[in-house]
């Protein structure tokens, strides 16, 4: 299996605290890693240093064997852009949009024509179940709906790699669960890598690794 993402040792400091003190973590295509620990370990930092949104103070990191922090930051947000997919706490959907388009959103500006656009988000839509729901305003949409919306949305970029920051933290059993079947779905059909932060020992059953974050060091369990 291709390797996506490989991190050696990253550290990550603010002032005088050390978040992170050496974390290491590879992701293949096709796989699913959870990271788990405490509130406060540096899940978030982790997850905001894969995706380039953060600098670490230390350490390497390659995407497809490039060194991704030696990029400038132009060339850091094009590749977030053609590699990552984001499903952050923060960034829920929009909730007087329609299901369609949330889902849309991404590639308004993308120079995709309205037609394929439209043909793209039906098809993400089939694959998370949501097609009978295109019309839909998001805010009438159940939970775990809304969570598949927030998948659908960061695949339309084609990404190599999903991050994702609790995405079942407000969703019952049998919707995680449901959440996590489309996950490995997306896994298995799309060679895509999902690097998922949760505090949900269920999640991490679905997960072909699981990092646990302690003293700002990741232990595979
Ligand atoms: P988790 O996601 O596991 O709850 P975080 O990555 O959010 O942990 O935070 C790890 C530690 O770093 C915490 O002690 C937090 O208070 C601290 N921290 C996170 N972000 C910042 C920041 N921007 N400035 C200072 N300290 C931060």
């Amino acid at each position: 299996m291709e390797e996506l993402l490989v991190a050696a040792d990253i550290v990550k400091n603010y002032g005088a605290y050390q978040a992170l003190r050496g974390v290491s973590l590879t992701l293949h295509a096709g796989r699913m890693a959870a990271v788990m620990g405490p509130s406060g370990c540096g899940k978030s930092t982790l997850l905001l240093i894969l995706g380039l949104l953060q600098k670490p103070d230390g350490g390497t990191y390659t995407g497809l064997g490039r060194d991704l922090l030696s990029l400038d930051a132009r060339e850091q947000a094009l590749f977030r852009r053609q590699f990552f997919g984001f499903i952050l706490q923060s960034c829920a959907v929009f909730s007087y949009s329609t299901v369609e388009e949330n889902v849309e959103f991404p590639l308004m500006y993308s120079g995709v024509p309205r037609k394929e656009r439209l043909a793209r988000v039906r098809e993400l839509l089939e694959s998370v179940n949501l097609a009978g729901k295109a019309q839909a305003r998001s805010n009438l949409l159940s939970g775990g709906e809304q969570q598949r919306v927030a998948i659908a949305r960061a695949l339309i970029g084609n990404p190599r790699v999903l991050l994702a920051d609790e995405p079942t933290g407000q969703l019952d059993g049998e919707n995680t669960k449901k959440l996590m079947a489309h996950f490995r779905r997306v896994c298995d059909n799309l060679a895509v890598g999902i690097i998922i932060v949760t505090h949900d020992p269920q999640v991490a059953d679905y997960c072909d690794t699981v990092y646990q974050l302690r003293d700002g060091r990741a232990i595979v369990a």
